[in-house]
């Protein structure tokens, strides 16, 4: 007989110090189950919280919920097939609505994940995760982890609660693809609503819908068909990404990156006012395929010259790519808010001009 283990990490508890409430006491000791199988592979499930852990209160309801409101151990509890595939355990990292997510959780949430990872007896990781934030954080640990075992990423766009609620088939998917060796090598995933994405590029694109994580140009790697992955490709990594040793990094060492939003008549004083604040960067969400206005461009290139400020190009179209100009880097294929977190890691490894352009450029035509 063998128990879930569920498990909070002292660390995490931590790195959960305010805004983030303090998350649940620990009452954390699994049940008997029996299931154990030495032949399945053990993944283990970092729960942190949103809709897919939300409580609503009756069966029709899909917003207003309390998003984060169930434990992991009710999570796997509700799906018995987990153990077809896997010998799942839990980990209630933290449990909260994903915009309370922070870069600081972030690198504890990376460090704790990179340890699993690196126990041989863990085959891959889950990790439980509201949608709103989601692909902030499947980025940032794909930029942050070294592995080749599965990293799957996963939400739920109805609460737990809710008539045809996606969740329990959600998190079986995504269980069924970190223990699938044909998922290996890959970086880290997000699975939603059948299809296997990878990190790197998934956006959420629809704010209600469950059908809401694409990336329309470089497309899905795989499906699920009767809870089965189906792989396109042979395992191949995104052309370009980095990989930031963030392992020994303290919880408070990542540089302030603000995001700016580009729109006619625009006020240049956006970008003083955020360097006045503390911004070391800013990831300007461009129009079209990352122009700013002229007034605002001088703004930036003054704060650039005279505080040192680190300036990237993304774009408020919804896919396509943005050149390096007179100001600052182009960020590529990078929305906004994947530009900040590159963008944070690289001023926090010290990245020279040089070494800014060729991480930013490293997708440009050849
Ligand atoms: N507001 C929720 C969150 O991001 C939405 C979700 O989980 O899907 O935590």
């Amino acid at each position: 007989m063998m128990s879930i283990k569920l498990l909070l990490s002292v660390g995490a508890s931590l790195a959960l110090a305010s805004p983030v409430p303090a998350p649940p006491s620990p009452v954390l000791i699994g049940r008997e189950t029996g299931h154990f199988n030495a032949s399945r592979p053990n993944i283990t499930i970092f729960a942190t919280g949103g809709t897919i852990a939300g409580s609503a209160g009756s069966s029709d309801q899909t917003t207003g919920y309390e998003a984060g409101a169930l434990g992991v151990e009710v999570l796997i509890d509700a799906v018995p097939q987990l153990w077809n595939v896997s010998n799942p355990s839990g980990i209630q990292f933290a449990n909260v609505g994903s915009s309370e997510i922070t870069p600081e959780i972030l690198l504890n949430l990376t460090q704790m994940v990179q340890r699993e990872l690196d126990k041989p007896e863990c085959q891959g990781v889950v990790v439980t995760h509201g949608t709103d934030t989601l692909e902030e954080t499947a980025f940032f640990l794909d930029i942050t982890l070294r592995t080749d075992k599965p990293v799957v990423v996963v939400g739920a766009m109805r609460p737990a609660t809710a008539i045809s609620a996606d969740g329990p088939i959600n998190l079986l998917e995504a269980v069924t693809v970190a223990a699938a060796p044909a998922a290996a090598r890959r970086g880290v995933m997000v699975v939603l609503n059948d299809r296997i994405a990878s990190a790197y590029y998934t956006t959420k694109t629809q704010a209600n819908a469950p059908d809401t994580f694409k990336s329309y140009e470089q497309g899905f790697l795989g499906y699920l068909l009767d809870i089965k992955p189906v792989f396109y490709f042979q395992p191949a990594l995104p052309v370009g990404r980095p990989y930031f040793n963030v392992t020994a990094a303290a919880a408070e060492a990542l540089p302030q990156v603000d995001i700016l939003y580009g729109y006619q008549g625009l006020d240049p004083k956006m970008a003083e006012a955020a360097v006045a604040n503390g911004a070391k960067g800013l990831v300007c969400t461009g129009m079209g395929a990352g122009s700013w206005t002229r007034p605002g461009q001088k703004a930036l290139a003054q704060l650039a010259k005279e505080n040192g400020t680190a300036v990237v190009f993304s774009r408020r179209t919804m896919d396509g790519f943005v050149e390096s100009g007179s100001v600052g880097y182009g960020g590529g294929f990078l929305n906004p808010q994947k530009a900040r977190y590159t963008l944070m890691l690289a001023l926090n490894a010290g990245y020279d001009d040089e070494k800014m352009h060729a991480l930013f450029e490293s997708q440009s035509p050849s």
